[in-house]
């Protein structure tokens, strides 16, 4: 492979996640349709968009649960549309859907220790040792999604918030370097939606994170960026003041 000529455009300058003219019919529907969308390494990114906008179907095609029409969605130097969900998995990008999908009858320490790469599914964790970088990461993890003092409860004894935040602890088992949230807040409390708004700048460091969410506050006190997604188009990209103050956005808002 070629390396960057000195003056040119480095690694670390590019963006992490590069969309672009990604478009997915659906019979004629265009779902996503002909967008482009670029992410940085550190920042946390938000889709916002009315309901029906694509934002789901956006993070689906990224995750490979989907198969794009057209376009192209570039990780790093992997083209994602070419890939099993299971490959883009393994080439670092973790997703989190809006239902928690954790095991209940696990601790929250089994649930962490299931999702570290060697131990992966249920089998995995029951048969694979407990060893001390295992141990080592779980309690990072636990510490960086406020479960420290919940190890060793079974996760169906959790809060809705709690059982959202160690579902983003097992994503984050996994050190994907890019990390997608579809409503990652919805049915918390105020005091877990500030709690939420911390990890997820704690979590943005060193990685890239996209955020589908609807909580206007919320948005605003996480989001490097945002882009408005309307009728699976982009209708805006930029900051939130920016995006806030942008005609084309406020009629959209204002007309639903
Ligand atoms: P959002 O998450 O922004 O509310 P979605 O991405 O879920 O919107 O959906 C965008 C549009 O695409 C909706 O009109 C939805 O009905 C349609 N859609 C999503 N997935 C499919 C599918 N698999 N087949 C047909 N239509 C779909
Ligand atoms: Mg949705």
């Amino acid at each position: 492979m070629s390396t960057a000529p000195i003056g040119g455009l480095s690694h670390s300058n590019r963006p992490v996640l590069a969309i672009e003219g990604l478009t997915v019919s659906f019979d004629g529907f265009k779902a996503v349709d002909d967008l482009n969308l670029y992410i940085d390494r550190n920042e946390v990114h938000v889709v916002i968009g009315p309901n029906g906008a694509g934002k789901t179907t956006l993070l689906d095609l990224i995750c490979g649960k989907t198969k794009a029409t057209s376009g192209s969605i570039q990780f790093k130097d992997i083209e994602l549309t070419k890939m099993s969900e299971h490959q883009i998995v393994h080439s670092g990008v973790g997703r989190k859907f809006q239902t928690p999908s954790i095991y209940e009858a696990l601790t929250v320490f089994e649930n962490l220790e299931m999702s570290f790469p060697r131990g992966r599914g249920v089998f995995g964790a029951l048969t694979f040792k407990r060893t001390q970088d295992v141990i080592d990461r779980v309690q990072q993890v636990a510490k960086d999604i406020f479960l420290t003092d919940y190890l060793d409860m079974t996760a169906d004894l959790l809060s809705h918030g709690q059982k959202q935040w160690l579902e983003i602890g097992m994503l984050l088992m996994q050190e994907p370097e890019l990390l997608m949230l579809d409503e990652p807040v919805a049915g918390m409390s105020v005091s877990e939606r500030e709690k939420t708004a911390e990890l997820l700048a704690r979590i943005s460091k060193g990685r890239s994170v996209v955020v589908i969410e609807h909580d206007m506050e919320f948005v605003k006190s996480i989001a490097h960026k945002v882009t408005v997604l309307h009728q699976g188009k982009l209708l805006a990209a930029g900051s939130m003041d920016a995006v806030q103050n942008d005609p084309k956005v406020i009629e959209v808002y204002l007309g639903h």
